[in-house]
């Protein structure tokens, strides 16, 4: 399988715990790499922006307050596979049906408050990495 990159967010309910170092040990326990990150306070609309293909759901107004409230961690990971991988690391959207072993069973607090963003595609990876991130800012 190829050397890919995903793009993660550690959202506010994981910096409002202090959990981002136990994620991120998750994280590498996986075989994937932390190749960039930075904490940041999302702008609201960097957040409408973010999750626009959403913008039409019930709960869109309630994820974008949600994802303003506090500090999240904005991250790229890379490894063999990563897209995938980082989706199986962290577990269903909903905790309740989240696999044992995974970031949202350990530590989500409920299907909006779920401690973690990651990429579904490769093009989306590639949207949601360059929204955030410049190229000089990722090193491999
Ligand atoms: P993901 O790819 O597993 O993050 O899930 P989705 O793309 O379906 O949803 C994006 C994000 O919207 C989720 O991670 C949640 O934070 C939030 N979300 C999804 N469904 C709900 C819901 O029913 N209620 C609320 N409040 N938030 C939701």
């Amino acid at each position: 399988m190829a050397i890919e990159r995903t793009f993660s967010i550690l959202k506010p309910d994981a910096t409002e715990r202090n959990i981002t170092g136990a994620i991120n040990a998750l994280i590498e326990k996986a075989g994937l790499r932390i190749v960039a990150q930075k904490r940041i306070r999302m702008t609201r609309e960097q957040a409408e922006t973010f999750y626009a293909v959403h913008k039409e759901r019930p709960f869109f107004g309630e994820l974008v307050d949600f994802m303003i409230s506090g500090p999240v961690v904005v991250q790229v990971l890379e490894g063999e596979g990563a897209i995938a991988k980082y989706r199986d690391v962290m577990g269903a959207t909903d905790p309740s049906k989240a696999a044992d072993g995974t970031i949202r069973k350990a530590h989500a607090k409920s299907i909006g408050e779920n401690s973690v963003h990651g990429s579904d595609a490769a093009e989306t990876a590639k949207i949601e990495i360059a929204q955030f991130f410049s190229g000089n800012e990722i090193v491999g």
